[in-house]
């Protein structure tokens, strides 16, 4: 990555943390923060927007619908410290972009190769249900961030939020809209111009403890990501 893309992807990962956009949000982060869980009150909650992590050299993105209450919004860092993460961390190390198989908190040692893994809402929502308005003002930083990642090429999106906020980046990215209907493990081709999308159910437990989404499933699907970002 060129300095001056690295510069400007630090610049705006700074301006992220520091937003205040979105009253609710920034209300409940602060609460869920100073409330805190019983299992976790000796931890300073993040309480913040919650960076994006990993490769900034990636050609594969994952991006996911917003931070979870006591997991990124605990740990400051994206996909850490919930079940989710836990889940969505194995299936990574299982496909080769992970050099571990769990994510705890920032200094756990946990090294993405070849991904990148951003949030569509960068704060977490009550319910984890953002408004519309609230994916709306989020949505220009995800336009912006990966315009920054000069070897895209996959974007990944957890579940269907994240799908639609997929669509609405890349029509952002194009000046025209993009659409397409979520299937789990389908591609998406768009032309030369803009990157492809892979659909994939959410890591959730409401979906893993279900079998809507089996650790086997989500690896095919990663490896079918990376396969394709590196392509
Ligand atoms: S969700 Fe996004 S736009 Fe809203 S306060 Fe958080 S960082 Fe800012």
């Amino acid at each position: 990555m060129v300095d001056s893309h690295r510069k400007q992807l630090t610049a705006l990962t700074d301006e992220i943390v520091a937003c205040r956009m979105c009253t609710r949000l920034v209300d409940w982060r602060e609460k869920i923060g100073a409330e805190k869980r019983a299992a976790y009150r000796d931890w300073d909650y993040w309480a913040k927007p919650v960076p994006s992590f990993g490769d900034t050299e990636a050609s594969l993105v994952l991006l996911g619908l917003a931070p979870a209450a006591h997991g990124g919004n605990r740990t400051g860092r994206v996909f850490t410290g919930d079940a989710s993460a836990t889940f969505l961390t194995a299936a990574m190390h299982r496909a080769g972009l992970a050099n571990q198989s769990t994510s705890e908190h920032r200094d756990d040692g946990l090294n993405l190769t070849g991904v990148y893994v951003c949030a569509a809402v960068r704060c977490v929502p009550p319910g984890d249900r953002p408004s519309p308005e609230e994916q709306s003002a989020c949505l220009p930083y995800l336009v912006r961030e990966l315009n920054l990642l000069p070897n895209l090429k996959v974007i990944m999106a957890l579940g269907h939020i994240a799908f639609r906020a997929t669509l609405q980046t890349l029509s952002e990215m194009a000046g025209e809209r993009v659409r397409g209907k979520f299937i789990h493990g389908e591609v998406y081709r768009f032309g030369p111009s803009l990157p492809m999308m892979v659909a994939s159910y959410h890591p959730s437990p409401r979906n893993t403890n279900t079998g809507v989404l089996s650790m086997d499933a989500l690896v095919k699907v990663l490896i079918q990501a990376k396969e394709l970002s590196q392509s």
